[in-house]
């Protein structure tokens, strides 16, 4: 079995992706993330960019990583500069972080156009950097930019850039596509002429970015044609349309290709670091997402759930839980009972073939007034919980009112007065809110707060309404979806009413209860694509 190590630059190519933005300490904890997944090398970006910069390079010096290696990430040598003048490069080389990658030109359009530096004194640039660093110590990665475009148009000069890095004792020269124009064919032709050429002397790695939608298939081209690192950034974060997605390039390497990435307990951390990565970046997970979306192995048609249930090869393409998802039947008027069980199971609720019954009669009737369970599998639960009496009501409402304001000089105020017993006291609260739902929120977890201090730990996420208008014989009624989280897993609850903020309540009433009731199942995260809108 080939060792194809991992690379990942969430933390600097990553951050380029529009609205990415994370704290030193937000960076901390995606790095012991990916270390716990099994990572080889995670970048942490330049040493000194910025005071954030600074204070995660000061961080990091002092954390224990069970295995991943950090690397810093810097340029060659600018143009006059001796490499040893160079302040980029003097910081690279104080720096605490045992690898450095740096980055280079290799494409002869970008010395002419962008530059403007010979193509010998970019040889030299490239060549004196690399054995700078090695002379302080470190272990250096080339990265080289563009090199895909320069192999294209100038494949004799693409090689001599790498061979000076080569030469100077990088120990991996890293192909970028940088612009992310190639295809499969193409990455796989250029890398095996690389690997021909230089693959005896020095570690051949990819970069690819997802432009044409195959940052993954490309980086797979590559490490077939013998590459043995691969980079990316999880979930496929970065500029324009992202890097080479780590969450898919992984089980394809590992579990469909054979290669040896991180082994098969810390495969089993892919889902969860994934969504863990996502809420740190304050995205919700995308639910289609392969291999780790909630719907990846969810199965909505009767035919593929009963198929499933007979034997799960008829419709999936590996099993869920080796990577940490699981299998999630969909409820709708096509399942049957099963779907339920399976559920039941996870949750360890039990269950007979009334309580099945009756769980799905309650279903259906709810389908046809608008509910759909597909992303809110805590109201699933709750639901089945409710039929089998294995659910535990947080409080019991006397009433809420909500009352909205709006003002000559144009501001609108929003206020909520909830009435609720809870453990045979009744609470009375009210509060401001950004909108009714936020004001209703604060208001309940006020009245509440003193028997469920956990409170604290629990946050809306997510918050979509639709309007739904198929329902003929009826006004037309508001679905309310909300995500919620815990910190580590998140869940789906949700309310119809041809009332918003009724349909807002209870949802809101699911996502709290949710996290209350003992041994729930797993949750899983929420998130669809839904209209969503701040401030209802
Ligand atoms: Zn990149």
């Amino acid at each position: 079995m080939t060792k194809v190590d991992l690379y990942d630059t969430t933390l600097r190519d990553g951050m380029q992706g529009q609205g990415m933005s994370l704290s030193a300490a937000e960076k901390v904890r995606v790095v012991h993330a990916l270390d716990a997944l099994g990572v080889d090398l995670i970048e942490a970006g330049f040493p000194g960019a910025n005071p954030k910069e600074l204070e995660l390079f000061e961080l990091l010096a002092d954390e224990r990583l069970e295995q991943a290696t950090i690397c810093a990430f810097g340029m060659t040598r600018r143009r006059g500069v001796a490499a040893d003048e160079d302040p980029g490069l003097r910081t690279l080389a104080a720096c605490f972080a045992p690898v450095v990658t740096l980055v280079g030109k290799t494409w002869s359009l970008h010395l002419e156009k962008v530059t403007r530096v010979s193509r010998a004194e970019n040889l030299a640039m490239i060549a004196e950097s690399v054995a700078y660093l090695r002379a302080a110590g470190k272990r250096v990665i080339y990265d080289a930019e563009h090199f895909f475009d320069g192999w294209r148009e100038d494949p004799g000069y693409a090689f001599e850039c790498l061979r000076s890095a080569a030469e100077a004792g990088a120990e991996n020269l890293s192909l970028c596509d940088t612009n992310g124009a190639s295809l499969p064919e193409q990455i796989a032709e250029a890398t095996a002429a690389v690997v021909a050429d230089l693959g005896s002397e020095t570690a051949i790695g990819i970069h690819t970015h997802n432009d044409l939608e195959c940052g993954v298939a490309n980086s797979l081209a590559a490490v077939r044609a013998g590459a043995t690192l691969v980079q990316g950034t999880v979930n496929g974060y970065g500029e324009r349309t992202g890097n080479a997605n780590l969450i898919s390039i992984l089980p394809a390497l590992e579990l469909k290709l054979g290669y040896e990435c991180v082994g098969a307990d810390r495969i089993g951390r892919l889902t969860e670091t994934a969504h863990l990565i996502d809420e740190i970046c304050n995205l919700s997970p995308d639910p289609d997402q392969p291999y780790v979306g909630r719907n990846a192995f969810a199965h909505k048609g009767g035919m593929h759930a009963a198929g499933i249930q007979a034997d799960p090869r008829t419709f999936e393409h590996m099993e869920p839980t080796l990577i940490g998802n699981n299998r999630d039947v969909l409820i709708s008027e096509l399942a049957g009972k099963g779907s339920v069980l399976a559920r039941a199971e996870r949750a360890g609720i039990g269950i007979d073939d009334e309580g099945a019954a009756r769980a799905i009669e309650a279903i259906k009737e709810r389908e046809h007034r608008g509910y759909s369970y597909e992303a809110a599998d805590a109201s699933f639960e709750l639901l089945i919980r409710k039929e089998t009496g294995e659910y535990e009501p947080l409080f019991t409402l006397e009433s809420f009112r909500v009352v909205t304001e709006k003002r000559a000089d144009g501001r609108v105020e929003t206020e909520a007065t909830i009435k609720v017993w809870v453990g045979g006291s009744r609470y009375i609260r009210t509060a401001e809110g950004l909108g009714p739902v936020h004001a209703l929120d604060l208001a309940l977890r006020g009245a509440i707060y003193e028997h469920h201090p956990q409170l604290a730990e629990i946050a809306l996420t997510n918050f979509k309404v639709r309007i739904l208008d198929e329902h003929q014989g009826t006004e037309a009624v508001t679905r309310v979806l909300l995500d919620t989280s815990d910190g580590h897993d998140s869940w789906g609850s949700i309310g119809v009413s041809e009332n918003v903020i009724e349909a807002s309540w209870e949802a809101l009433v699911d996502s709290l209860e949710y996290a209350f009731q003992p041994g729930r199942a797993d949750p899983r995260s929420g998130g669809t694509s839904a209209r969503s809108e701040q401030g209802v």
